[in-house]
């Protein structure tokens, strides 16, 4: 019985991945509104933990020459 409570608690209770607090289901899988709002913050920063983006364009090159960085005077 021990066993089949744990499992369930394992499987609809997850703690918030932000504080590790028990998960409220209206905000889950986060414990409330905060944690959610800092999590997706850190999703709109681009903090959030994505591996393998390494290989994004590199727009800051060395070249003097790059139409972008070019001085306009008006
Ligand atoms: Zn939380």
């Amino acid at each position: 019985m021990a066993q089949r409570e744990a499992k369930d608690a394992s499987r609809t209770r997850r703690p918030c991945p932000i504080c590790g607090k028990p998960a409220i289901h209206r905000y889950r899988p986060f414990c409330s509104k905060r944690c959610a709002d800092i999590d997706l913050a850190r999703w709109l920063g681009g903090r959030y933990a994505i591996p393998a983006t390494e290989d994004e364009p590199d727009f800051e090159t060395e070249e003097s020459d790059h139409p972008l960085r070019e001085p306009r005077p008006s």
